[in-house]
């Protein structure tokens, strides 16, 4: 990532209510949950799960290189049946960043957007530039050798 500035919707409210949409397939869309090399290493650290237990190689999203498996219903290996992230303190750059996702403009900046699909927008507070900015931080110490965009989840 080139520039350390960003733009941000303005007057977005958005709270999460847990219903998992974000985790999985739904009836609309075929969901790719990708991670970085470094992600799935530490998923399989913290859980003691080989990686090839949770994630298959993918070769057509770089710099992601793996592919969170997804259990018979469609839903994430780690989604509990409660809707619950069972590595939520682990869990990868994009899991973080949804409903939102960074897109690079043609002018060095870096633009938030965010997708109608989470029914947790509209809801909650207003997000502040804070909180965008502890995206943006995270995406930056992520991404510190890649320069991409964090857009392939939504
Ligand atoms: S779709 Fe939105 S509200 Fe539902 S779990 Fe994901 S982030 Fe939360
Ligand atoms: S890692 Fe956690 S937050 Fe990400 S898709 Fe799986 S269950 Fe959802």
């Amino acid at each position: 990532m080139g520039n350390s500035d960003f733009i941000f919707p303005k007057k977005i409210r958005f709270e999460c209510i847990n219903c998992g949409v974000c985790c999985g397939d739904t009836k609309e869309k075929n969901r790719r949950i990708l991670m970085l090399s470094e992600e799935t290493a530490e998923i399989s650290v913290k859980t003691g799960i080989k990686i090839s237990d949770f994630s298959n190689i993918c070769l057509d999203k770089k710099p992601y290189l793996y592919e969170m498996n997804k259990k018979q219903n469609g839903k994430c290996f780690f989604l509990s049946s409660k809707n619950k992230c069972n590595i939520y303190s682990e869990r990868p750059l994009i899991c973080r960043f949804y409903p939102f996702e960074l897109i690079d403009q043609s002018d060095g900046n870096h633009k938030f957007y965010y997708t109608d699909e989470c029914p947790g927008i509209n809801k909650g507070k207003t997000l502040n530039k804070k909180y965008f900015t502890g995206l943006f931080e995270q995406a930056k110490n992520r991404f510190q050798f890649y320069f991409m965009n964090i857009n392939n989840r939504i």
